[in-house]
């Protein structure tokens, strides 16, 4: 589906109405330093888009509103890329010890892994390290390796791929967070980190930009 695309004009327009509505028609022209005939296709296109709604003698105003349509565009084009998160990455031979450390100290949910040629090896939650942490093992001598979830059961996503995709992968797989990575001739190379904060923070600003 393709977004409403707005022209110059039309956005133009929209910003008078905001911030001087309800304003007729004629005056919104007289700002511009145009006709109204020159603009009625433009208030058309606006009105029935939903973005002004129009009162005989009263004026168009900014209906604060997007349609439907407008919406469901803007929650298909959410793109990893704009939404995601710095991550933190430790290396395999860390110590579980001094990862659970890591993770106080950046405050995160998961780590993730990477081997000696700094690509994606494996993820480490919170459950793992509990896991770990209630049996009888000395924590600073054992290595994260060994209690990771490792590749290639490792679920990932790349900068481009919309956060609808990474919503269905965290809720299919009953994950909090996905690896953003790009493809190298070695492997994965970690460039990002998506959770299920960052899809609530888009779905925040999803409401915010249609005034809900
Ligand atoms: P928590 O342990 O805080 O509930 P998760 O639900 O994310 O966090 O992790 C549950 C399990 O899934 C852990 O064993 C973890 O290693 C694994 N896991 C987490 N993220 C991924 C991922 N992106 N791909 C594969 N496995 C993952």
């Amino acid at each position: 589906m393709s977004p409403i695309e707005l022209n110059k004009r039309q956005v133009e327009i929209l910003d008078i109405v905001k911030g001087n509505g309800p304003i007729t028609g004629e005056q919104i022209a007289e700002r511009l330093s145009l006709t109204r005939s020159t603009l009625r296709p433009d208030l058309a296109i606006l009105t029935m888009a939903g973005f002004l709604d129009a009162r005989p003698r009263v004026g168009y105003f900014y209906s604060g509103k997007k349609t439907s349509q407008a919406i469901s565009d803007n929650i298909a084009q959410m793109l990893v890329k704009d939404f995601q998160s710095i991550p933190v990455v430790v290396e395999e031979g860390m110590s579980v010890y001094d990862a659970i450390c890591q993770m106080f100290l950046e405050d995160v949910g998961s780590l993730f892994v990477v081997d000696k040629k700094s690509v994606l090896s494996g993820v480490l939650s919170r459950k793992d390290f509990l896991r770990t942490s209630i049996g009888n093992q000395d924590l600073t001598k054992m290595p994260v390796h060994m209690i990771m979830t490792r590749m290639p059961n490792v679920t990932y996503c790349l900068k481009e791929d919309t956060l609808i995709e990474v919503a269905n992968k965290l809720m299919s797989r009953q994950i909090d967070s996905l690896p953003v990575v790009k493809e190298t001739k070695d492997g994965l190379e970690i460039v990002g980190r998506i959770t299920k904060t960052n899809i609530t923070r888009a779905f925040l600003s999803l409401a915010d930009d249609h005034d809900l």
